[in-house]
């Protein structure tokens, strides 16, 4: 039975419950075309203009599971107007499952039975599909127009509120188009020997981008006037060791932590001085772990006068909870040396412990092995954050600022 709606009588939906609907009709669809061809066909060959409809709903499928990942409070701290863009991002999705049902109704009436279409044995699936087209559109109309709207960095206090590293607001403010960072001039004292040596060989200059909110600051080259800001240079850079990934600078202002300004790397660049520095930081923390550790288990020791508890359980040994204490305070100290976050985790839920990076190697590499071509992140995050596929882009995307490229 069609149904007629007007506006008000669209019940409200969320962008959850719409993707696990529209996940149950994809399956009712491969169930019902299943149906129709043991019903006419088989067990004849099925054509292969209907088997063609088999790819297309599962890269359907695919593409509703992989939305289905996203945790929507947390995109909303990174991209503005999230719940709106999923929205969006699910309408054609509809469209092509109304498109498909359409055509593989067509072939049977075509070849099988005139009479189908009066049975309308895709009737409720079109029905569903209608209805939640209306629900999206609406959502997101409400969503644009909210007087809560607020954009993504301003959901992110500076500095932040919370102990945990965390995206920082201008990193988020870069990410949709807003960008807020000042230049300066790198000094001869930050560029290392091959930055001179380009410097030498090819002229040009090295341009710093500064944070405005904390002590984060990238590198980049110029040469010519077209390409001197940060959004337009052709300062593309890899690492031997990750081929398959290649990024612009103002791809690690998209991914850069809060970096508190009284910590002593402020005024360091940190996307190839990582390594080196992490390595001495890291070893004063842990050091001051290991001497903390070593004062603790010394007074547990002293009290102890057997490996188990009153109540019996098993306790730790002493050499295990050292270790199990130095490996805790390791991680607080990695957080604390973070320099960059991986924006893909921390959008389906992942915590910061598995994704505070050191350097820029160090987060390519990550990504190298996560989010690589064969399991990309969703292609609204493709978009917003600017990727390429192998080189290619969303269309609305001029170019790419980190693109992931199969290596075989
Ligand atoms: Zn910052
Ligand atoms: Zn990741």
């Amino acid at each position: 039975m069609a149904m007629l709606l007007v506006e008000d009588d669209v019940l409200p939906i969320t962008i959850p419950e719409a993707i696990e609907s529209l996940t149950n009709i994809v399956i009712d669809i491969v169930r019902k075309n299943r149906t129709l061809v043991d019903y006419y066909i088989y067990p004849r060959p099925t054509p292969s203009e209907i088997e063609a409809y088999k790819p297309r709903l599962q890269l359907l499928y695919g593409r509703l599971e992989s939305l289905s990942t996203l945790d929507l409070p947390k995109l909303t701290l990174l991209v503005d107007d999230a719940a709106a863009l999923m929205s969006a991002s699910l309408l054609p999705i509809i469209d092509q499952l109304l498109n498909a049902v359409h055509g593989i109704q067509q072939i049977f009436i075509n070849h099988y039975d005139r009479d189908l279409e009066q049975r309308k044995p895709y009737g409720t699936v079109y029905d569903i599909l209608d209805y939640r087209w209306k629900q999206l559109e609406r959502f997101q109309r409400d969503q644009i127009q909210s007087a809560q709207r607020l954009l993504a960095d301003d959901l992110n206090p500076v500095p932040p509120s919370s102990p945990e590293p965390s995206f920082c607001r201008f990193a988020v403010a870069f990410t949709n188009g807003r960008d807020f960072g000042k230049l300066s001039q790198v000094l001869s004292k930050d560029l290392r020997s091959e930055d001179m040596e380009r410097l030498h060989n090819d002229g040009g200059a090295f341009l710093s981008w500064d944070c405005p909110g904390c002590a984060f600051k990238v590198k980049y080259y110029i040469i010519n006037s077209m390409g001197s800001h940060i959004h337009a240079t052709d300062d593309v850079r890899s690492h031997s060791s990750v081929p398959e990934v290649e990024y612009r600078p103002s791809w690690l202002v998209k991914c850069h932590l809060h970096q508190a300004k009284s910590t002593n790397r402020r005024g360091s660049h940190s996307e190839d001085q990582g390594t080196a520095r992490y390595s001495s930081q890291r070893n004063s923390f842990t050091s001051r772990a290991e001497n903390i550790v070593r004062r603790q288990t010394e007074i547990q020791g002293s009290r102890a006068s057997s490996v188990f508890n009153f109540d019996g359980m098993p306790r730790r040994t002493k050499s295990e909870t050292t270790t199990l204490q130095i490996s805790s305070l390791r991680a607080v100290a990695k957080e604390r040396t973070a320099v960059y976050g991986c924006p893909f985790c921390w959008m389906v839920g992942k915590e910061y412990g598995h994704m505070g990076y050191c350097n820029a190697r160090d987060l390519v590499e990550h990504i190298s092995v996560r989010h690589n071509v064969s399991c990309p992140p969703p292609s609204l995050v493709l978009e917003k954050y600017m990727i390429g596929l192998n080189g290619k882009c969303a269309e609305s995307v001029r170019r790419w600022d980190l693109n992931i490229k199969s290596t075989y």
